[in-house]
């Protein structure tokens, strides 16, 4: 049989059994480990013996961005520091960055995470992947480069920029995956249309991160580049990097790896749960992480849970596209609305442009208004325009 890195489970329930024992072993972990969790867990009168069940996941503390800056720079280190065996740190351009720490199985989860994202992209030993992200301090080149190696795939590590020789290397090397950022692959897709070099490579799937991509595009690179599928990778520096969840060939949403973490979707107002299928913070547990084990760890990062499972018969879970932070929330009559949300309602609308403006007004009613104002799509017909609304 094919080496696999997907969960051995052939259950929800088996699934759910296994995160009750991983979240028991991380908060008796954390406490015993690291003196910032054990006072975060004396404040919330909650003692490791506490967790009997998944639910009680409820009365633990929440940990924030805040805190990690706090704690610089070996914040919620829950390990001697010499079982650690390298840093990461987040591209935070103002103040102090947030640095994690890992040990060498912190590591080998994160690659083995990482391996099953390309596995479940369709990559196989047989590719060669073209790695065109950061490398450095950040996690996004080393993810990609490690998942690789690690599923028995050859890696070519570019890095980003550099268009010459990722067009060189398209070529000569034969590359079948490339992996960048949403405007790198745009700007690769026209690179490699100038140069009439479509029918000269072999590229069939390209693996996106960090950036949001909107549908026309997805689209345009898939037709420029001619490939036979695009995937969006999620992850985050706290949360060991990318290649936490990926959506899957089906694309019905973004499988997460709940094997590995627990994902719990908040009002970030009320930081209770939203009702099945609503707009929330994403709220990250980790169920195996030794350097820097996150509990309820507050990512700002908006999205929502998708209830049914995938067509593909996965068990892992998946939850929508990130459709914003939740500083960006705003309350408008006792309802939350969300950047995304505004995004997903112009994108609808054939006139719109995405450059928009959202302006709070309380009248003399005492009642809020919301009016938004957005950009004309360029080229637009001012008279089409003015019917559509849109000035
Ligand atoms: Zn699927």
């Amino acid at each position: 049989m094919e080496k696999t890195f997907m969960p051995p489970f052939k259950t929800a329930e088996a699934l759910l059994d296994h995160q009750l024992n991983g979240l028991q072993w991380t908060v008796a972990h954390a406490y015993s480990g690291s003196a910032f969790y054990r006072k975060q867990f004396e404040k919330a009168g909650v003692m490791p013996g506490d967790v009997k069940t998944l639910d009680d996941i409820a009365r633990l503390p929440f940990t924030t961005g805040n805190d990690l800056k706090e704690g610089y720079p070996f914040p919620l280190l829950s390990v001697p520091e010499k079982d650690v065996v390298r840093i990461h740190a987040s591209s935070g351009t103002t103040g102090k960055r947030k640095v994690l720490t890992y040990t060498q199985k912190d590591l080998d989860t994160w690659f083995d995470m990482f391996a099953r994202c390309y596995e479940m992209a369709g990559v196989t030993p047989e590719d060669r992947v073209q790695i065109a992200v950061g490398y450095g301090v950040w996690t996004a080149g080393m993810g990609f480069q490690m998942g690789c190696e690690r599923l028995g795939a050859m890696a070519v590590p570019v890095g980003p920029g550099n268009i010459d020789m990722q067009c060189r290397f398209l070529e000569d090397l034969g590359s079948t995956v490339f992996c960048c950022t949403a405007s790198m692959a745009l700007l690769m897709a026209e690179e490699v249309h100038k140069r009439g070099l479509k029918d000269k490579i072999k590229l069939k799937r390209i693996i996106l991160g960090s950036e949001r991509s909107s549908a026309s595009m997805r689209a345009k690179i898939k037709d420029l580049l001619g490939l036979t599928d695009m995937f969006d990778i999620t992850g985050m520096t706290e949360l060991y990097g990318p290649g936490t969840g990926l959506d899957c060939p089906r694309h019905e949403g973004i499988h997460y790896w709940a094997d590995k973490y627990i994902l719990e979707i908040l009002d970030p107002d009320t930081l209770e749960p939203v009702a099945d299928g609503e707009v929330g913070e994403m709220v990250v547990t980790t169920l195996e992480k030794e350097a820097s084990p996150l509990i309820r760890y507050r990512t700002r990062d908006l999205t929502r849970k998708i209830a049914k499972p995938c067509s593909c018969g996965s068990i892992l879970p998946m939850h929508d596209r990130i459709m914003g932070r939740s500083d960006d929330m705003i309350v408008l009559r006792g309802v939350n609305i969300y950047p995304g949300q505004i995004d997903e309602v112009l994108s609808s609308i054939s006139e719109a442009g995405s450059e928009y403006q959202v302006h709070l007004e309380r009248k003399e009613d005492g009642k809020d208004y919301m009016v938004i104002k957005a950009e004309a799509k360029q080229g637009l017909d001012p008279s089409a325009a003015a019917r559509s609304g849109i000035r």
